[in-house]
């Protein structure tokens, strides 16, 4: 580790994905830990994170000071709350430093606060940051262009584990956007989010979420299109959160240095 690689925060240190960021940071040349965030009261304030994600000391103690954090980084690296995340893309801002944010459950408003902070800082934001997942998001839409909506019918299907709190996933959105993008439609006017009840028959072209929940798993994601008498199941199986963590890593070295804006893995990746 040298002073010339890029310094990097990592905010919701003590988290599921913080603590596999930390590590991955660890152990990624050209990056270093700088800082580690967690919010006030939180039971992991003071600890070193490289303790607490098992990596042995790194002396980096987790606080919950943000802005002096910021102020010592060339990058965030952000799984936390959309709450969190709108505030820290404005810090990013002030900062005008990279902020590569993988918070997923964002509302339309809270994606026009992170826009605007985009004008300042370079921003990555992704549902989902593992090489998989975006390249099967090409493969998504060449097949919704390629099959037409009156034969075949597309449905999202996602299962993570228990303690997730936003539905349907960023993966699943992200998927159903990259469907919708190959039938040339708007995903927010087409798509069906909830089943329950006399619901009446499918409705030509729209595109079906279904949410299931329980256990430990990192992520599972399927995109069926259904035909009358056959059907193509494009799919995806997160094993380890380290996928997103590594595509989160090199987001931050991908956008460190580049001009402010609001980018996505498709853009990192060059897909
Ligand atoms: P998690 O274990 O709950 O971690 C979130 C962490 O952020 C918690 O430690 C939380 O603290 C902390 N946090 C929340 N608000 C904060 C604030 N204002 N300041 C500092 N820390 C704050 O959840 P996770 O499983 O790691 O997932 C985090 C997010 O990443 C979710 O939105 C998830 O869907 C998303 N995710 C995205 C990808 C992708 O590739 N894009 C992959 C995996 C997960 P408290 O517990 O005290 O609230």
């Amino acid at each position: 580790m040298t002073v010339s690689d890029m310094g990097l925060v990592v905010v919701g240190a003590a988290g599921r994905m913080g603590q596999t960021l930390i590590r991955t940071v660890a152990e990624t040349r050209g990056v270093r830990l700088v800082a580690a965030v967690e919010r006030e009261g939180a039971p992991a304030l003071g600890r070193d994170a490289g303790e607490l994600a098992g990596v042995g000391p790194l002396d980096v103690a987790i606080t919950d000071d943000p802005l002096a954090a910021f102020a010592k980084a060339d990058g965030v690296l952000d799984f936390t709350s959309p709450a969190a995340t709108v505030t820290f893309a404005g810090y990013a801002a002030q900062a005008r430093i990279a902020h590569v944010i993988g918070t997923t459950g964002c509302t339309a408003e809270d994606d026009a606060r992170i826009e605007t902070a985009a004008r300042h800082a370079t921003i990555v934001k992704s549902g989902n940051m593992s090489l998989g997942v975006n390249l099967l998001s090409i493969l998504v839409e060449q097949a919704a262009k390629a099959l037409s909506p009156e034969d075949f019918d597309i449905e999202v299907l996602e299962m993570h584990h228990r303690h997730k709190v936003d539905a349907p996933s960023g993966t699943a959105l992200l998927l159903g956007e990259a469907a919708a993008r190959g039938r040339a439609i708007d995903l927010q006017d087409n798509s069906v989010r909830v089943r329950d009840g006399q619901t009446g028959p499918r409705e030509t072209g729209s595109i079906g979420f279904a949410t299931l929940r329980g256990g430990s798993v990192v992520g599972e994601h399927s995109v069926i299109l259904a035909g009358t008498g056959e059907r193509i199941t494009l799919s995806h199986q997160a094993e380890d959160r380290a996928i997103f963590a590594r595509g989160a890593v090199a987001a931050a070295i991908w956008a460190h240095g580049r001009k402010p804006g609001l980018y996505t893995m498709r853009d990192v990746l060059g897909l």
